[in-house]
C-alpha cells in the first residue's frame, strides 16, 4: 500500500455508569452470574498453543474464598524455554510486519474490549480481584482500551519522528524493536496493567513473555483471548503463569533478555535489577529496565482547604479498591484549625460505607486480595492498637470467615515518623497526622522526607500561595501531583502515570516516554551523489 497513514485519533473510552436500569448493568450482572457458575481451566499459551503442565493452582474469589473460579497451570523450566523459542520464532516475522498492520491488531483488540468483551473482562476482574463494578469499569475496560488506543497513537508519533536531510543526502530513522525478548511481570491490582506491560513493547515490534500475577491469572487469561481473537500472531506474547522465582531465574539468565517491563512492589524490582546487574556482561544488549513500583501517597491539607472536598478525597482516594492502588492516599496531613470539621465529615462518610461481596452493587468496598495481604494489613492494625500515641478513629475491624474483609480504617498518628506514616501497607488503612497550622513550612519537609517513595500526592488549598509553595517544595515528592483532587484515578493520555525515587523508573505508562523504551533506533544516511575522490579543496596548491 502506497500511503502515509495515521492511526485513528485517540480518545478516552467513556466510563459507563452501571446505574439501575442501564443496559450495561444488566449485561454485567448476567456475565457475573454465568462466570461465577462455572470453574474454568487456564492453560499456558506458548506459540499460540494451549499448554497444560499438570502442576496447577486455584484462583478463588477474595470475597468468597471457598469459591473456586479457575484452576491454572504453572510453567516449569521446560515451558519457559519453549516460550523463549516461540518468541524468537515469532519475532522473525513480527518485527518486519508493516507497522500499520501491527498496530491494527491492538486497535481491534480495543474495539473487542469496548464491546463484546467488556462485560466479560469486567466480571472477571470483579470476581477474581474483588473490584466493584465501577472500579472494574475504569480499570479492565476503560484504562486498557485507552492503553491500546493511545499507545498505537504514540507509536505512530515515534515512527514519524525523522531527522532533517542536508544537501545531497536523505536521512532516515529506523525505529527498530529490541534484539531479544521483553519479560513482562505484572501486578494483581490492575487488569489494565496486566494488558499493557506485554503489549506496549509488542506494538513496537518486540516479543514478550508475560508472567501474570498469580492473583490475577483469571482476568489476565481473558486478555490473551482478546489479543488472539484480534489477530495477534502466535508467539508474539507468550502467557506463562507460575512461580516467579524459578521463571525469573531462567529468563534473566538468558543472553537474549532485551528488557524487563515490571509493575509491582519495590522489593521485587530491586531483586530483578540486581540480578540483571550481576549478569550484565552476559547479555547481547543492555536490557531496558522499566519498573513502576510502590507508593506511600500523601494528601496535604492547608488551613484554607475546602473541608467537604478534602474529606471526599480522603475517603475515595484512601479506600476505593480497598486501598490497593499504588496511588492510594495512605498518609494525610491536616492542620489543627480545620481538623474537627474534617474529622466529623470523614467519619460520617466512612460510617456509610458498605463492605462485602462486589456482586452486591451497594457495596463500596470488596475484600483484600488474599490471605497474605489480609494478615499483613491486620498486622499493621494490631501494631497500631498496641502502640502509644495512636488512635483508631474508625474501623480497625476485619472478618476473614467468608472473604478477606477489612473495614475502612482511619488511624490518627501523633508521631509522623510512625511506621503507618512511612511504610506501604497496601490496604484500607489510612494514617492521619494533625499538625499545628503555623507549622505549614515544616510539614512540607515531613511530607517530602517521610518515605522513600515518590509516586502520587495531593495538596488541598483554597488559597493560591500555599499551592505555589507546595508545588515547589514537593516537586520531587510525587510523579503525579494533584491540586484539590484525590491522588488516584490517572487517565491515559491525560495524566501520564509514574513516580520517581523508590516508586520506579518513572517511564510514564501509557505515554510516548514509555514507548520509546522499547525501540533501538538505527540512523540511516543515504548519499545521493557520493564523493568520487578522497581529496578536499583545502588541499589544493596556493
Ligand atoms: P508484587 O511485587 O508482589 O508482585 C508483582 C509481580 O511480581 C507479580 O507478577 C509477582 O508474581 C512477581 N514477582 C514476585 N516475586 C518475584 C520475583 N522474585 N521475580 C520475578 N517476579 C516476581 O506486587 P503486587 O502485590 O502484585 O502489586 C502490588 C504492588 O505493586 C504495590 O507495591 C504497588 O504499589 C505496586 N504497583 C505500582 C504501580 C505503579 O504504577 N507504580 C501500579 C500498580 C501496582
Amino acid at each position: 500500500m502506497n500511503s502515509v497513514t495515521q492511526v485513528p485519533a485517540p480518545r478516552n473510552e467513556p466510563v459507563l455508569s452501571y446505574a439501575p436500569g442501564s443496559p450495561e448493568r444488566a449485561e454485567l450482572k448476567a456475565a457475573l452470574t454465568r462466570m461465577a457458575g462455572e470453574e474454568i481451566e487456564i492453560p499456558l499459551i506458548i506459540g499460540g498453543k494451549e499448554v497444560r503442565t499438570g502442576n496447577t493452582e486455584r484462583q478463588v474469589m477474595p470475597h468468597d474464598h471457598g469459591h473456586v473460579l479457575a484452576t491454572y497451570h504453572k510453567a516449569g523450566p521446560d515451558e519457559v524455554r519453549q516460550a523463549i523459542q516461540a518468541s524468537r520464532d515469532a519475532q522473525k516475522e513480527w518485527m518486519h510486519w508493516p507497522w500499520e498492520d501491527r498496530l491494527a491488531v491492538f486497535q481491534r483488540a480495543a474495539e473487542l474490549l469496548a464491546t463484546r468483551y467488556r462485560p466479560v473482562l469486567n466480571a472477571a476482574t470483579m470476581l477474581g480481584q474483588s473490584k466493584t463494578a465501577y472500579q472494574a469499569e475504569i480499570d479492565s475496560a476503560c484504562e486498557l482500551i485507552d492503553f491500546w488506543r493511545w499507545n498505537t497513537h504514540f507509536a505512530e508519533k515515534i515512527y514519524s519522528e525523522q531527522p532533517v536531510s542536508g544537501p545531497g543526502m536523505w536521512n532516515r530513522m529506523d525505529h527498530r524493536p529490541l534484539e531479544g525478548f521483553v519479560y513482562a511481570v505484572t501486578p494483581f491490582n490492575f487488569t489494565a496493567i496486566g494488558g499493557n506491560l506485554p503489549t506496549a513493547p509488542a506494538m513496537m515490534g518486540n516479543v514478550a513473555l508475560w508472567k501474570p500475577s498469580n492473583a490475577a491469572v483469571y482476568s489476565n487469561y481473558y486478555i490473551m483471548k482478546i489479543l488472539q481473537e484480534a489477530g495477534l500472531p502466535d508467539g508474539v506474547i507468550n502467557f506463562i503463569p507460575g512461580d516467579p522465582g524459578p521463571i525469573s531465574d531462567i529468563l534473566l539468565a538468558h543472553r537474549d533478555l532485551a528488557g524487563v517491563h515490571f509493575t509491582g512492589s519495590t522489593a521485587v524490582f530491586h531483586t530483578l535489577w540486581k540480578t540483571v546487574g550481576d549478569r550484565i556482561a552476559s547479555y547481547k544488549s543492555y536490557p531496558r529496565l522499566v519498573g513502576e513500583t510502590g507508593g506511600k501517597d500523601f494528601i496535604l491539607a492547608h488551613a484554607s482547604a475546602d473541608v467537604d472536598a478534602l474529606a471526599t478525597a480522603i475517603v475515595r482516594g484512601g479506600f476505593e479498591y480497598q486501598g490497593q492502588k499504588c496511588s492510594a492516599a495512605s498518609r494525610v496531613f491536616v492542620p489543627d484549625s480545620i481538623w474537627p470539621q474534617v474529622r466529623d465529615r470523614t467519619i460520617d462518610m466512612l460510617s456509610q460505607i458498605r463492605v462485602g461481596d462486589v456482586r452486591d452493587f451497594r457495596n463500596f468496598m470488596g475484600a483484600v486480595i488474599d490471605r497474605k495481604a489480609f494478615d499483613k494489613i491486620t498486622g499493621y492494625i494490631q501494631h497500631a492498637r498496641e502502640s502509644k500515641g495512636i488512635e483508631i478513629l474508625h474501623g480497625g475491624t476485619s472478618d476473614d470467615s467468608k472473604g478477606y474483609f477489612i473495614d475502612p480504617t482511619l488511624v490518627q498518628v501523633e508521631d509522623s515518623a510512625y511506621r503507618l506514616m512511612c511504610e506501604e501497607v497496601f490496604g484500607p488503612v489510612l494514617a492521619l497526622h494533625v499538625y499545628p497550622e503555623r507549622d505549614w513550612e515544616r510539614i512540607m519537609d515531613v511530607v517530602d522526607a517521610g518515605t522513600p517513595y515518590a509516586l502520587t500526592g495531593a495538596v488541598f488549598s483554597n488559597e493560591r500561595k500555599p499551592i505555589v509553595e507546595a508545588d515547589r517544595r514537593l516537586r520531587n515528592s510525587a510523579g503525579n501531583f494533584y491540586i484539590n483532587d484525590k491522588p488516584t484515578g490517572a487517565v491515559v493520555g491525560q495524566q501520564p502515570f509514574g513516580g520517581g525515587r523508590a516508586s520506579g523508573t518513572n517511564d510514564k505508562a501509557g505515554s510516548v516516554l514509555n514507548m520509546v523504551r522499547w525501540i533501538s533506533p538505527r540512523a540511516i544516511k543515504e548519499t545521493l551523489a557520493p564523493a568520487q575522490s578522497f581529496e578536499y579543496p583545502f588541499m589544493g596548491e596556493e
